[in-house]
């Protein structure tokens, strides 16, 4: 559906069009934490608007707007958000409507406004859902059997840290833990050497399950609000010393980023595509039809400070061979229930080479073969992983007949 123009200038590049509108929390001038919805340049105080009776239609308390996280507004489910995007829509692009009245009153410069993390979230689990990362990174390890028995038939995954899951802006410390060098059988403790990143969309729970009982894939995406990038920060030299048998623990419990916008699912449901083909078919409760993946664009770059940033991977969502419903029906197929907040993350998403400019890796682990072929930056200096004073900016968006839906950006600066 197209909409009409807006009587707000909104750049036509802009990852906050009109058909976004991804909730966020923000402050400006040291003032409350409050929800704002992102449109081009500027940012809608909902709280503001609430106040001023523009958002009177939309019948949410203004308490849920001037909340410093969005779980009450996420609790109140997907048609409530799904209404609000509407109501919006229509006031950005009818002169004199109520917003565009009080405009000077409800719209705030993003360049002026803080942003914070915008769930207080409760659980963060990350899965291990592209098969290209999982058969390169597989590689390194097993040259001739790369994928795990279990791979294709489950969507693999971890229980992650919440506590340590940060919005984007908020410099990362680099870590120190056991590492065992090359060779050596006791381990050193030490800074990490092998700092990483991991390219990942995450997926924000907006309603709670029941404990003891399962979701079904096809009712999983009830139990989604919306979406996120995150990085998922990686120390590779404590990672190889601690994983077996239980997987990782230290080496990503320092530090998860995820981006300040949350993209709902309404938004995306223009740019779905059919993911890959699963072969062997999965067992019952995880058989999915229809376009369950979603067409984004991805892309990894590194700033060191001294330059010009430079684009070092770029791939696309769609490639993910486990979907977020499959995903959700698996964490709670054994009853386990989820939460308002909690964060699902796909695992680093990578996708098959396609021999144009960028390679397709979405963390430098496999980007550079285990740190063995740096990666060229512009500044004439190379990688194998993270240095002091390295800037990880992610970027996404989806475009289709001149409709952009973007994410905008998570950075982290290593210190
Ligand atoms: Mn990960």
């Amino acid at each position: 559906m197209k909409l009409p123009a807006s009587w707000l200038a909104i750049p036509a590049d802009s990852d906050f069009s009109l058909y976004n509108l991804p909730f966020g929390i923000f402050s400006r001038n040291s003032d409350e934490p409050r929800v704002g919805v992102a449109i081009g340049e500027y940012i809608i105080d909902m709280s503001a608007a609430a106040q001023l009776g523009i958002l009177s239609g939309a019948e949410v308390a203004v308490s849920v707007f001037q909340s410093p996280t969005l779980n009450a507004l996420m609790a109140l489910g997907r048609p409530v958000a799904r209404r609000l995007r509407e109501f919006l829509q229509q006031q950005l692009t009818q002169r004199h409507s109520s917003l565009h009245k009080l405009a000077a009153e409800v719209l705030v410069p993003q360049a002026e406004a803080l942003m914070h993390l915008p769930i207080a979230i409760g659980d963060y689990t990350d899965f291990y859902s592209s098969i290209e990362h999982a058969t390169n990174v597989g590689k390194l390890f097993r040259p001739d059997n790369p994928l795990m028995p279990n791979w294709r038939h489950l969507p693999v995954a971890y229980h992650g840290r919440a506590s340590s899951v940060v919005v984007s802006g908020t410099p990362i410390r680099r870590p120190n833990g056991q590492i065992l060098p090359p060779g050596a059988e006791v381990p050193v403790f030490s800074p990490s050497r092998a700092l990483d990143y991991e390219l990942e969309l995450g997926f924000v729970i907006g309603k709670d399950s029941k404990l003891g009982e399962s979701v079904s894939a096809e009712d999983a995406e009830d139990y989604i609000f919306g979406c996120v990038l995150v990085n998922d920060w990686s120390a590779r030299d404590i990672q190889r010393w601690e994983y077996q048998p239980l997987g990782p623990f230290l080496s990503k419990n320092f530090a998860t980023s995820i981006s300040p916008w949350v993209v709902t699912l309404d938004a995306l449901e223009a740019f779905r595509v059919a993911g890959p083909t699963q072969e062997p078919t999965p067992l019952p409760y995880l058989q999915t039809r229809g376009e369950l993946n979603f067409d984004l664009e991805l892309s990894v770059a590194i700033g060191t400070g001294t330059s010009t940033e430079t684009i070092i991977s770029r791939t696309n969502a769609r490639h993910l061979y486990w979907n977020v419903r499959q995903q959700l029906a698996h964490h709670t197929i054994t009853g386990c229930n989820l939460r308002v907040g909690d964060l699902l993350a796909t695992g680093t998403i990578s996708g098959p080479e396609t021999g144009d400019d960028y390679a397709p890796n979405g963390c430098l682990l496999e980007l550079t073969r285990g740190g063995q072929q740096p990666v060229q930056l512009a500044d004439g200096t190379t990688r194998t992983y993270l240095e002091d004073g390295d800037e990880v900016i992610l970027r996404g968006y989806a475009e289709r007949e001149g409709v952009r839906v973007g994410f905008g950006e998570v950075r982290g600066r290593v210190c």
